[in-house]
């Protein structure tokens, strides 16, 4: 289970942000991850709402998590297609050099706070 390692991650870029902003509290977090990285909303929560126990000014923050599902790039037919399993050849032409544009994302992509 990885999602407590990226939630640490997030709360740091959060605190370096958050110290150069001179953000006393934190309302929000929001989150970009691809699902290739696999995570369980549900412990990215629990991880998150564990940890900001830990850190003044986070009394009220909540996590939003934007998913974005995985999409392949053929070079050859230049076709995208959604990724549904492990499977990375083109499904138009076959054609195995294709390379995934979207669905790795993993970043903080806004922050509310005051
Ligand atoms: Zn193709």
């Amino acid at each position: 289970m990885h999602e407590g390692a990226i939630v640490r991650s997030l709360f740091n870029i959060v605190e370096s942000y958050r110290s150069k902003a001179e953000l006393k509290e934190v309302h929000k977090v929001k989150a970009v991850i691809g699902e290739l990285h696999q995570v369980v909303d549900e412990f990215m929560s629990m991880y998150f709402d564990f940890m900001k126990a830990e850190i003044e000014g986070f009394e009220n923050a909540v996590l939003e998590i934007e998913k974005r599902y995985p999409v392949l790039r053929c070079d050859n037919c230049k076709e995208t297609d959604i990724l549904k399993e492990a499977v990375f050849t083109c499904s138009k032409c076959n054609s195995g050099r294709t390379e995934i544009i979207q669905g790795n994302e993993l970043y903080v992509d806004s922050i509310e706070g005051c």
